[in-house]
C-alpha cells in the first residue's frame, strides 16, 4: 500500500534537492495529508539526501527539517570546536617536544665541543710526552756518551 504517488518531473515548479538533484513531486495519499503535494529526494533510500518539503508552505516540515539541520549543524561546530581544542594541545604538545629536542641538541653540540677540546688536548699532550721523551733520549745519549 503506497502512501503517496510521485509525478516524473514534467512538473513547471523544481525544487532542487540537498544532494543537487531535482526533488520529484508527489501526492501525499495519507488521511491526514490527502492529495497534498509535496516536494522529496528522487533517489533511492540509500543515497536518499533527506530532502522534503510540502509544496504549499514553506514553514512545517521543512522548518522540521531546517530546525534538525542546525542541531546537527551545532552539533558539527561542537565537534569541530573539540578537534580544534584537541589540535592546539598537540600543537602545544609538539612544541614543548621541539623545544626539548632543540635544548638535547645544543647539549650533544657542547658535548661534541667539549669532547673535541679533549681530543685536541690528548693530541697536544702526546705531542708534548713525545717531545720530552726524544728530549730525554738526546739528553741520556749525550750523558752516556
Ligand atoms: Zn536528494
Amino acid at each position: 500500500m503506497s502512501e503517496s504517488s510521485c509525478d516524473s518531473i514534467s512538473n513547471s515548479m523544481m525544487m532542487t534537492c540537498f544532494c543537487g538533484g531535482m526533488a520529484s513531486c508527489c501526492t501525499s495519499r495519507t488521511p491526514l495529508n490527502p492529495g497534498r503535494r509535496f516536494y522529496r529526494c528522487s533517489k533511492p533510500k540509500i543515497e536518499n539526501c533527506g530532502f522534503w518539503s510540502w509544496e504549499d508552505s514553506s514553514s512545517g516540515n521543512s522548518s522540521i527539517e531546517v530546525n534538525l539541520l542546525k542541531s546537527k549543524l551545532e552539533v558539527a561546530t561542537l565537534k569541530m570546536e573539540n578537534l580544534r581544542e584537541s589540535l592546539n594541545a598537540i600543537k602545544i604538545e609538539r612544541d614543548n617536544l621541539k623545544k626539548k629536542m632543540e635544548n638535547l641538541e645544543s647539549l650533544n653540540y657542547f658535548k661534541v665541543k667539549k669532547s673535541r677540546n679533549l681530543e685536541a688536548k690528548v693530541s697536544k699532550v702526546n705531542m708534548l710526552c713525545i717531545l720530552s721523551f726524544t728530549v730525554l733520549v738526546v739528553f741520556v745519549i749525550a750523558i752516556f756518551k
